[in-house]
């Protein structure tokens, strides 16, 4: 049975793949990953006004990048292609013909500006006008008019095709529509509109073709934004009007603006300098480049990690995991049903969690990569390395950012000394201290840096100096800045001599 299911990705393509458009991509995937179905990416190009072809590849480069792989796609069609609605165009002709022949659909004509005259009436009243079971009759459609000037009307490509969504003689007023995450709803029928359907370019609009698509392609779950769940009631008369069994639907809860209020849009990531794109997108129409998790050095599976936790939980405190771990332990079930907001503190503190569990060997070839081989040759043990790459993981948000922490402890001529701090800090009683240290690790003999640290320690509360300026001032001469990692784990990766070497070298650039 678990090889029937297949959820489907089902973007349009009139603008770039946003952060919230990953993540229903995501749960779509982990779904099937975890029951054993197929995941389907179909590109709902049918607004052919609002087409952006750069958008497809900017949804298809995101996919790529995240490693979320669709099992039948555009580049890798399956057996239920095409896979771009375009393509699709005379499926959608035979199935619009099948509802206009039971009744379920009427041609409109009329004319939009006719309906915008209506709809300023209404307002002036108070009222908001609905193009539904009210008024179709008096409205100038196949129903309300006689069969010549229907088809006359037909024949001058001058329609449109609308569902009829409620019919006083058949339907009963109260339906209820079932949703994973919300449960049964109860909605009334009288209330909604005769949605467009069919266009007389020969193109369907969203509603019929996701339907029509989601049956040929055997879906058996839509897993989807929330902003269609008022869609819901239309999508399930459709199913029923065409005789067809319903998928399962989940509705998924918005990903909310950093402050909590309304949906994340891409002004928010502009007004807050964060990305909102899994990668930069360029904006040829307005000039503008947004930003991209990827540009700025995040880790797919991060990202991933990131925005699955927004939305769900796995009902315990863990929270990083892989894609795998992800794909084991996902479930529809503890998806929210609320919206949750979008923290982009939380985003870098997932990446720095993910850099932590790269491997130390691909930690190091990225190293080798992107380190000059001199540097590396003072940690060219390996024992010595790994070391190294513990103690600057735990500092770092961005893999790249280790390339820098690794020069400032091993490349003692890549910055000059912090002269704020000599300034404000240093005096005799620290420099004697480090002489003394000195001195002593120079005249012992197989001194362990446990007994460094002891030492230097009891130095600085025999001179009065405060522990926290002492270290201060001593990681200062090893590395020219009174700042990062643990001096001692420093002094280890470096080795004795090295370390004696620098500390000389920067006291006496000190007392210059
Ligand atoms: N093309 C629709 C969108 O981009 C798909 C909605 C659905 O998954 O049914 O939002």
């Amino acid at each position: 049975m678990s090889n029937n299911i297949r959820l489907r990705f089902a973007p349009s393509p009139t603008g770039p793949l946003h952060i919230g458009g990953l993540r229903t991509a995501l749960y779509n995937y982990l779904i099937t990953r975890k029951l054993g179905g197929k995941f389907i990416l179909r590109i709902e190009d049918t607004d052919l006004n609002r087409l952006d072809e750069k958008a497809i590849k900017h949804i298809e480069d995101s996919l790529n990048w995240c490693g979320i792989i669709p099992d039948e796609s555009p580049k890798s069609p399956g057996k239920f292609g095409p896979y771009f609605q375009s393509k699709r165009k005379d499926l959608y002709k035979k199935y619009i013909e099948k509802l206009i022949k039971n009744g379920s659909a009427y041609y409109a004509f009329d004319k939009k500006d006719e309906l915008s005259e209506l709809r300023k009436k209404n307002e002036k009243e108070g009222k908001t006008f609905i193009y539904n079971w009210l008024n179709r009759d008096k409205l100038k459609n196949s129903l309300s008019l006689n069969h010549d000037e229907s088809k006359n009307l037909i024949h001058k490509d001058e329609y449109v095709i609308r569902f009829k969504t409620y019919d006083p003689l058949k339907d009963n007023d109260e339906y209820y529509i079932e949703d994973i995450i919300r449960g049964e709803v109860k909605i009334n029928l009288k209330n909604l509109d005769d949605k467009i359907i069919y266009k007389s370019d020969g193109m369907p609009t969203y509603h019929l073709a996701n339907i029509v698509d989601d049956h040929l392609m055997k879906i058996t779950h839509v897993v989807r934004g929330e902003e269609w769940l008022p869609s819901l009631a239309l999508h399930f008369k459709i199913y029923e009007a065409f005789g067809w069994e319903k998928p399962f639907f989940a509705h998924l809860p918005l990903i909310l603006k950093p402050s909590g209020q309304g949906k994340l849009s891409k002004r928010d990531g502009q007004k807050f300098g964060i990305p909102v794109y899994p990668i930069e997108w360029n904006d040829s129409k307005e000039k503008i480049k947004y930003l991209g998790f990827k540009e700025m050095g995040f880790e797919p599976e991060a990202i991933l990690n990131f925005i699955c936790m927004i939305g769900w939980n796995p009902g315990d405190e863990k929270e990083v995991f892989s894609l795998k771990e992800l794909e084991t332990i996902f479930s529809l079930d503890k998806i929210n049903k609320s919206g949750a907001k979008f923290d982009f503190e939380k985003a870098k503190w997932f990446n720095h969690e993910h850099v932590k569990k790269i491997s130390d060997e691909s930690t190091l070839k990225f190293m080798n990569e992107n380190i000059d081989k001199n540097f590396l040759k003072i940690v060219s043990k390996k024992s010595k390395s790994k070391k190294l790459i513990e103690l600057i993981k735990e500092r770092v948000t961005f893999k790249k950012e280790l390339i820098k922490e690794a020069r400032n402890i091993l490349d003692p001529n890549h910055r000059d000394l912090d002269q704020n701090f000599i300034k404000k800090k240093w005096n005799e009683k620290i420099y004697n201290s480090i002489i003394e240290i000195i001195k002593l690790i120079k005249n012992s003999k197989n001194i362990s840096i446990k007994e460094i640290k002891k030492s230097y320690l009891d130095i600085l509360n025999k001179n009065e100096i405060k522990v926290g300026d002492g270290m201060q001032s001593l990681r200062l001469c090893l590395i020219k800045n009174p700042t990062g990692p643990d001096i001692f784990e420093i002094i280890e990766i470096l080795g004795l001599k090295e370390s004696i070497n620098r500390i000389h070298k920067n006291l006496i650039d000190i007392n210059d």
